[in-house]
């Protein structure tokens, strides 16, 4: 199994395969809505904001779903994406 991380500051990005189905996190967020789902044995990237990051505003880490098409948009995650699709 194929373990590929990515890492900031207060962030962690890994490419994981989906047991359930789940919605991808980008519907809402522009300028990349998205209206797909990850299904049962593809992968995506779970996304983790832990607190300091910019983009959690609690104490608790912010999670997101983040689907291989949407991932190709994103500075990091698009090398995620890219192993995902090798
Ligand atoms: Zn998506």
């Amino acid at each position: 199994m194929t373990t590929t991380v990515y890492r900031e500051h207060c962030y962690t990005a890994r490419l994981v395969t989906a047991r359930k189905r789940h919605r991808c996190s980008i519907r809402d967020h522009y300028p990349y809505p998205c209206l797909s789902a990850v299904q049962p044995g593809e992968q995506y990237v779970r996304s983790v904001a832990f607190p300091g990051h910019d983009a959690v505003g609690g104490t608790r880490p912010v999670v997101h779903v983040v689907c291989v098409n949407c991932a190709v948009n994103y500075i990091g995650l698009d090398r995620l994406a890219a192993e995902a699709q090798s």
